[in-house]
């Protein structure tokens, strides 16, 4: 949609630079404008830095330095707010007074990429609150695919802090009422409430469902609970404590209303009357808000909690040698290990060290004689083992168990609640081998082990294998094809086209679990967009119908776009995609526990890049992918 037909009506009124900065002057002049060295990170998904605008006591401004430049300040608002109003104005809208409070100590900072608004908030002559609130201008290509691809730069209003001494009913949700009618006029694309708030609150006001009276709150929230139950409608009512991904909202059923009356301000009847005349049916629930009006952009509920994610690698991974040119080399991981350091994930990342699994146990996955066979291919010195294609050296079968003991460390922390999720940076990949094959590069089947590890030692009941690598992961299907407690699900390029020929359609599992392998085979050339149409219709559904205790994930980077080794045309963007609908969906099913496993990928830079992607996402530090509109 674009920005005109999102507003209330008319043409967008615009301001007189010299207007602008007029107001501009006065405001610093008055002492209520500012600049910031530092800018809270927001396209990192970084918490705000609430010490960035802290107030310490009366008329003393913490951290804030002086003003910039005027030719600054001009673009920074026109950027931001496209000179559709003037900084009085807005300053004044955004002061608003609602109901017996009003806000003092008010100023604006304009830090290097958003402008925010901070305040103290009164009761008559007693402060009983603060609030933060931001604007920015995005363009981040991690932002989210459609947004990306059209180009657009996305303004966005984060409410950052509110923070009330008492519990002041109803003034809250109604100045988000206020915001949110006023930067909708004003064309902004989002309206993000950070992840401390409560949003449950809030969206029963937002429906007009908030009364200063508690007791009517009370009856209205028993009148749906009634409603709900006479008519035993198929809805839970969930107390949101926490802020959840838009899609979470948008899946509630919103075909399901009741009959609701708006006045001309917005706020809503359940009686019909003059006042009251418009008839809005609502969706049930308090859940449902993000379609509705007076908000038709989009309607972006954003979450900034970052996941403590494990990290599981180790330099003995780079002693398994393959043969000279052979793609799957140590400097796979070297590259990998390099941009991991210079980007710095790793700093907020728990470093996990993996360790030598039990031979008895992995005789769980994979027979005592192909074991044996491959421990003594080695030590024989040979330079393949079962296949030509799966070159070894002297290391190769104590870096193959460490690579399976890397996957069981990941599920440890993760089960142990350690980290929330975990990526295992192992090699040598593992899943086209077989309970008796080595094939593909791959020796010991890691994620296989990994899922069996979970459910043996943990009693995780159910598994969700999702395999994005480029190729079928042929030895996990055989593994679990026949279990209906591990489902396998394989995005991978066609088997006509590519790598090992297996993984079509019709391979859906066998016995008890016919129905608990999903193959996806892609034509070759298949980019981003029709990537994720494809997990938005076939994966996500899946996932959902399993409710999966775990979501391990065989994270091969090699469908991109450029892999030397396979052609669909695949970036990173399709990996954080990918990633962050994980997330929600562990978020959902089974805690946020997800163990992901490095499986291709021979491209360093690429490699690297997608792995750094992935991480980050894993984290919750890139910002969600713009999926659903409102
Ligand atoms: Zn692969």
């Amino acid at each position: 949609m674009s920005r005109d037909q999102s507003r209330a009506g008319g043409d967008p009124v615009s301001i007189s630079r010299q207007e602008i900065l007029q107001d501009l002057e006065k405001l610093i002049r008055d002492g209520s404008l500012f600049g910031a060295d530092r800018d809270p990170a927001i396209t990192d998904g970084a918490e705000f830095d609430r010490a960035l605008v802290k107030k310490k006591g009366k008329g003393t401004r913490f951290l804030i330095r002086k003003v910039p430049p005027k030719s600054k300040l001009l673009r920074r608002w026109a950027r931001l707010f496209e000179n559709a109003i003037s900084p009085r104005t807005l300053f004044d809208a955004l002061s608003a007074r609602i109901h017996e409070f009003e806000h003092r100590e008010k100023l604006l900072l304009f830090s290097k990429g958003r402008i925010i608004y901070d305040t103290e908030i009164f009761q008559g002559e007693e402060s009983v609150g603060e609030l933060t609130v931001s604007f920015a201008s995005l363009r981040d290509p991690a932002l989210g695919m459609l947004a990306y691809f059209s180009g657009a730069r996305l303004r966005v209003v984060y409410i950052e802090h509110i923070h009330l001494t008492a519990q002041k009913s109803g003034y809250a949700s109604a100045l988000f009422r206020h915001y949110e009618r006023l930067f909708h006029d004003l064309g902004f694309n989002q309206f993000r409430l950070s992840a401390s708030l409560s949003v449950g609150r809030y969206y029963w006001a937002q429906e007009g469902f908030d009364f200063s009276d508690k007791s009517e709150a009370g009856r209205r929230k028993a009148e749906l609970r009634a409603l709900v139950k006479e008519r035993a409608l198929p809805v839970r009512e969930v107390e949101i404590g926490r802020l959840n991904h838009a899609y979470d909202f948008a899946r509630f059923r919103r075909e399901l209303k009741i009959p609701a009356y708006r006045d001309a301000e917005g706020s809503y009847s359940s009686k019909a009357d003059a006042r009251f005349d418009e008839d809005v049916s609502l969706p049930l629930g308090k859940a449902f808000l993000l379609c509705s009006a007076p908000w038709e952009g989009y309607k972006t509920i954003y979450t900034n909690t970052p996941r403590i994610t494990g990290f599981v690698t180790s330099r003995d991974y780079l002693s398994h040698r393959t043969r000279r040119g052979h793609v799957e080399s140590p400097g796979r991981l070297r590259a990998l290990l390099k941009a991991i350091d210079k980007q710095r994930p790793r700093r907020s990342l728990v470093t996990l060290s993996p360790y030598v699994p039990d031979l008895e146990f992995l005789q769980g996955i994979h027979s005592a004689k192909y074991l044996a066979k491959f421990r003594e291919s080695v030590r024989r010195g040979e330079k393949v083992f079962s296949t030509a294609d799966c070159s070894i050296s002297a290391a190769s079968f104590d870096v193959a168990l460490l690579a399976a003991g890397g996957v069981m460390a990941g599920v440890d922390a993760v089960l142990n609640g350690r980290v929330d999720n975990a990526f295992c940076a192992v090699r040598p990949p593992g899943h086209h081998a077989g309970r008796d094959s080595a094939m593909g590069f791959c020796f010991i089947n890691n994620v296989a082990v990994g899922a069996v590890y979970a459910r043996t030692v943990y009693g995780v009941e159910k598994i969700f294998i999702l395999d994005w690598d480029v190729h079928h992961g042929n030895g996990t299907q055989e593994i679990f094809e026949g279990d209906s407690l591990t489902y396998y699900c394989s995005l991978h390029e066609h088997p006509t086209f590519c790598f090992p020929g297996t993984g079509r359609r019709t391979e859906r599992g066998t016995g008890a679990g016919a129905g608990f392998t999903l193959n996806l085979p892609l034509k070759p050339h298949t980019m981003d967009e029709e990537l994720v149409e494809i997990f938005e219709r076939e994966v996500v559904p899946e996932i959902e119908r399993f409710e999966p205790g775990l979501i391990m994930v065989s994270a091969g980077f090699d469908a991109h776009e450029r892999d030397p080794i396979a052609d669909l045309d695949l970036t990173e963007k399709s990996f954080v995609h990918m990633t962050r609908r994980v997330c929600e969906l562990a978020d959902r099913y089974c805690g946020g526990r997800i163990v992901s496993v490095l499986e291709g990928g021979y491209d360093g830079p690429a490699l690297a890049a997608s792995v750094v992607a992935h991480l980050k996402t894993l984290q919750g530090r890139s910002p969600e992918c713009l999926l659903e509109k409102g």
